[in-house]
């Protein structure tokens, strides 16, 4: 079977290495890649079109006889990936744009949950600035503001003051800081709490869910400086007891249930953004239609079954709990970035020490994986920097601590410079009030 899976990132790196592993899958092409996906691995290669350009892709589809596509990132999603494949007889793994506007449409997600009763923060809707404005001046401290498109996960205000908040609303609505994903805001109430993400595999009615994870958003150790894509993630997260896994399953299958009632069945991943409360409550901040980035990363390496059976067990509607196995071990992914992301940041640097990685014990068990993200090949055997998220380098251990150990032993025998990583990834983990050996970081 041959594959084309839509997307440049480390999470694509991760699913087509994954597929890669499948008997059933003889190449998995990646459109358009990065340069981990053009060279890591026999099977897969990438293609020069971009992850959104439709009639090139479903023209390379119909003559190379692909037999499962796969979208990673929201963009393709929401202009219709799915739905194109689909109606040309493409098993394609991922929601229509239909269902993808719960991600797609903060302002759909919010007024879904409150039709579903989905536990979400209390919120206003607004296309109207004047609205907006009046709302914020009599709603009580703090608020969020989010722009309801996409944008590119910056549309999200966190205000300290009241003024701030008003700034934000005209910084988004007037000024358009977001493009037209500011046309409509959505306000709502600061929640207190835990974030952690739970993601599932879905068939349109069935909801299976995989390990619990965190990531971590800001770019500075001790959760400090600005938001980004993410710096690392761990799974499973101890945050996530059964208990609250319940919980948050329950969720993700009321969303499915009303989904399918609403006439837009969900077929795909679902990632529910959670803030857990101390009392152990889930509470949504967000879905996304498609695997995060870098969870992915932690995620797949401890998919024990074959990754091509799970997507077409999706499309076909036959998705178990038998289906998808887990490994009973621990991943940690460290994510390497050019010096200066989110802001500025340079390009071109060389990546050295990616082989001794792969050659290590560690590299050679499969213990350690080196994900690219913005990435891209160079002269013969050389890798450089593409982008603000560069690697992701994935530990696999018998517990959260010994992945850690495992990824910044890893991290250690890379060079890029100028370059920057956190060092702290896991260690909430690890103070928390779980079984898990702590302190064997190192330096
Ligand atoms: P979102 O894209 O909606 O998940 O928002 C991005 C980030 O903003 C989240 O990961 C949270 O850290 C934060 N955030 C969003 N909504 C809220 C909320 N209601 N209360 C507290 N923090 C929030």
């Amino acid at each position: 079977m041959e594959v084309l899976v839509l997307g440049s990132g480390g999470r694509e790196h991760a699913i087509a290495l994954k597929l890669a592993e499948s008997n059933k899958v003889t190449h998995v092409y990646v459109a358009p890649g990065n340069g981990g996906t053009a060279k890591s691995h026999d099977k897969v290669s990438n293609l020069d079109f971009d992850a959104v350009d439709l009639p090139k892709l479903l023209a390379f589809a119909n003559e190379h006889k692909i037999e499962l596509v796969v979208v990673g990132p929201e963009a393709p999603l929401v202009v219709g990936a799915v739905d194109t494949f689909a109606a040309a007889g493409f098993p394609c793994f991922g929601p229509t744009a239909a269902a993808a506007r719960l991600e797609a449409s903060k302002a759909f997600s919010k007024d879904f949950m409150a039709r579903h009763g989905i536990p979400t923060a209390r919120y206003g809707n607004f296309t109207k600035y004047e609205e907006a404005v009046a709302f914020v001046e009599s709603a009580d401290f703090p608020v969020v503001i989010k722009a309801s498109g996409l944008a590119a996960g910056k549309g999200v205000l966190l205000p300290t003051t009241k003024a701030e908040a008003l700034a934000g609303l005209k910084e988004i609505m007037l000024e358009k800081a977001f493009g037209t994903a500011g046309d409509e805001v959505v306000v709502e109430q600061y929640l207190e709490g835990e974030e952690a993400s739970v993601l599932a595999f879905c068939d349109g009615k069935r909801v299976v869910l995989m390990p619990g994870a965190q990531d971590h958003k800001r770019a500075l150790d001790g959760d400090m400086g600005l938001n980004t894509g993410g710096m690392g993630a761990y799974a499973p997260a101890p945050i996530l007891t059964p208990a609250i896994r319940a919980k948050a399953q329950a969720i993700l299958q009321r969303t499915v249930d009303g989904m399918a009632a609403e006439g837009s069945p969900y077929q795909g991943v679902l990632y529910g953004g959670f803030m857990v409360s101390k009392e152990g409550e889930p509470v949504v901040l967000e879905y996304n239609c498609r695997f995060g980035d870098p969870e992915t990363q932690v995620l797949l390496p401890l998919l024990d079954s074959d990754l091509a059976e799970v997507f077409l067990a999706c499309i076909e509607g036959r998705l178990s709990p038998e289906i998808v196995r887990w490994k009973a071990l621990a991943a940690s992914t460290v994510v390497m970035a050019a010096k200066g992301y989110p802001e500025a940041y340079p390009k071109g640097m060389v990546i050295e020490g990616l082989a001794t990685v792969q050659a290590s014990e560690d590299g050679q068990a499969g213990r350690v994986t080196v994900y690219h993200a913005g990435t891209k090949t160079g002269a013969p055997g050389e890798v450089l920097a593409n982008g603000g998220r560069v690697l992701a380098v994935t530990g696999l251990g018998r517990d959260i601590a010994d992945s850690l150990a495992k990824a910044y032993a890893a991290v250690r025998l890379i060079r890029m410079d100028p370059c920057h990583y956190r060092t702290d990834i896991g260690q909430r983990a690890l103070r928390g009030p779980c079984p898990l050996r702590v302190g064997v970081l190192g330096s």
